[in-house]
């Protein structure tokens, strides 16, 4: 059994093809401008505004009942199931049944994640997954511990190693103006990334204020009030330097 807090049908987002995302509870990171500050907390939560209950429990089971209703266009469009949080990784033996059954099931496995976790466990996961969407947010780990609470050291270590050992990486970058988009931010980034084998993309979460609004209806403190979403100017930047 695991702590679920959403499970999304028809996204092409989270991975190739049409997907289904598996949101499990539970994160290790503070990021200060988190989208989904709801999910932090690893027990199941109740909102203060409203009767909205965030999380409940699962068996493997009943994820995987939900994941295969779509099981026919996962096949026509070449997509699958993506396993996302929070911090998956968190729910670890959780999330090592989930792979397996989508595995056995013969469904395309993706698995979104900070990188914040011991090696071991995206070794055990290695046989399991098609697909790592791995965050960078920050190559400074002092700037890095400001924005999430954790350092990056083991973030890197993690993602060189899954590079090495063969594993198929997408890398999301979540940028937020003013904090971790200067031109040397992206540079580092850049750098970084241009020597990974296994990186088949390079992709922008753009900051958005979405996790304002959720962190009034669960009680939690925001910690990032801007409210603006970047503009035309900064995508445009940010895939130039970053990508272009
Ligand atoms: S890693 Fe994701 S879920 Fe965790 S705090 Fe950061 S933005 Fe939120």
């Amino acid at each position: 059994m695991g702590i679920v807090f959403d499970i999304k049908r028809g996204g092409v987002k989270d991975g190739p093809g049409i997907r289904t995302s598996v949101f499990l509870k539970g994160c290790p990171l503070r990021c200060i401008w988190c989208h989904n500050p709801e999910s932090q907390a690893a027990e199941i939560q109740r909102a203060v505004t409203t009767d909205e209950v965030c999380g409940r429990e699962m068996s493997v089971d009943e994820v995987m009942g939900e994941v295969l209703r779509d099981a026919v266009f996962y096949r026509t469009s070449g997509g699958g199931v993506t396993f996302t949080g929070g911090e998956p990784m968190l729910q670890f033996d959780f999330l090592k049944a989930l792979c397996a059954a989508a595995r056995a099931a013969d469904v395309h496995v993706a698995v979104d994640t900070s990188g914040y976790a011991p090696w071991d466990r995206f070794a055990e996961l290695l046989p399991l997954v098609d697909l790592f969407l791995y965050d960078l947010k920050c190559m400074d780990s002092e700037r890095h511990v400001r924005f999430t609470g954790v350092p990056n050291e083991l973030i890197l270590e993690n993602l060189r190693r899954l590079d090495v050992a063969g594993a198929k990486i997408w890398i999301r970058c979540p940028l937020v103006p003013g904090l971790n988009d200067s031109d040397s931010d992206l540079a580092a980034i850049r750098a970084f990334t241009s020597a990974l084998r296994n990186m088949e993309k390079q992709e922008i979460c753009p900051y958005h204020p979405l996790g304002l609004e959720k962190c009034a209806k669960f009680g939690l403190a925001s910690r990032y009030a801007e409210k603006a979403l970047p503009t035309s100017a900064d995508l445009a930047r940010w895939r130039q330097v970053l990508c272009g």
